[in-house]
């Protein structure tokens, strides 16, 4: 990981005047990274590796970030796509993002013995989708097409259930019973985009019911909210996360859709100079499955090139934590040094 160099100097600083004088200062966002749902599914990996040692199987990545993986493939956590790459009787841990009841079936006809660290809100959803599909509802489900959180979704009630991604989907729907339908969300989308579709969802059927507190997570409502606070405030951000983030990638949206540049990094080694020509003040955030070490490298990297000032802007305060699958919560582990 090699760091790009940053030449300031040569570069004439354009944007509105907001720290006075030269000084350039960095807007570091709170809450940002680690959700109570990451913490939990590392943990899970974590402690199975120093529980039963390795290799331990997961299926799809634990979370969506790069340096997380990777820092637990070196610790012996092998990550597969399909439970078909997995041993017969073999142990494997279900990713944050959920599965659907086929994998479930899939595990248990291969007697896999399966570790679950699927976020409990993601768990939460699946269950609203049992229940409606008992009920006879038809299921829209608001979310992105290939995420792995949406197909472990679909899969509960495949039949009942139809994915729609933006307001234009809401058009193309022809419903036989438009009596009987009920809404559902992805966690991880973004809360503008989402009430939009909502709204239309509810202009053509008037009946259509949702669940009582929506099914965006915590984590991405703060993250967001935290983003359009400090969006009039800065003239950049920059969001540490993965590209397969979808809660990192709908931070950068959220920033877009306020006028200003932002730009998704895996680590500080992709800021290209570019991105800070005539930034003045930069804010700082990071998804939700982004380690702290990684902001912090960040911070460093723009320290060391002029952003002298970092304040930070804490938001809303956030305090969740989830307990871990009932087979792994009386272990108190050695855990291996991956970091947050
Ligand atoms: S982003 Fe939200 S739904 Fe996803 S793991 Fe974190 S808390 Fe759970």
């Amino acid at each position: 990981m090699s760091s790009v160099a940053i030449d300031y100097a040569t570069e004439a600083p354009s944007g509105p005047e907001l720290t006075g004088g030269n000084r350039k200062k960095v807007i570091l966002l709170k809450p940002r990274g680690f959700c109570a749902g990451v913490v939990r599914a590392i943990d899970v990996v974590k402690i199975a590796l120093e529980l039963y040692g390795a290799p331990i199987y997961v299926r799809k990545e634990i979370v969506h970030n790069r340096h997380v993986v990777d820092e637990l493939r070196s610790a012996g956590a092998i990550f597969v796509d399909e439970l078909g790459e997995v041993p017969g009787g073999a142990r494997v841990i279900f990713s944050a993002h959920g599965v659907s009841p086929a994998v479930r079936q899939e595990a248990k006809d291969r007697k896999l013995q399966v570790i679950d660290a699927t976020c409990p809100l993601v768990t939460k959803v699946h269950v609203e989708a049992v229940k409606y599909a008992k009920q006879g509802y038809t299921i829209i489900l608001i979310g992105h097409r290939d995420h792995d959180e949406v197909i472990g979704t679909l899969g509960e009630a495949p039949k009942n259930t139809i994915l729609v991604s933006d307001v234009a989907d809401v058009d193309r729907l022809d419903i036989p019973n438009p009596e009987r339908i009920a809404y559902l969300t992805q966690t991880t989308l973004s809360l503008d985009e989402t009430q939009d579709i909502v709204r239309r969802l509810m202009e053509r059927y008037p009946k259509i019911i949702g669940p009582k507190t929506q099914d965006i997570c915590y984590a991405t409502e703060n993250r967001q909210l935290a983003v359009k606070a400090v969006a009039p405030l800065c003239q950049a951000l920059l969001v540490v996360g993965s590209q397969n983030s979808s809660n990192s990638r709908r931070l950068v949206e959220v920033c877009q859709k306020a006028g200003v540049p932002a730009y998704l990094l895996d680590d500080f080694g992709e800021i290209q100079e570019s991105m800070l020509v005539g930034v003045d003040t930069v804010a700082v955030t990071a998804g939700a499955s982004a380690p702290e070490h990684l902001v912090e490298e960040l911070i460093a990297h723009l320290q060391a090139n002029g952003y002298s000032e970092v304040e930070e802007a804490e938001i809303k305060e956030e305090d969740v934590r989830f307990t871990l699958p009932s087979d792994l919560e009386n272990f108190t582990p050695r855990l291996y040094t991956v970091r947050t």
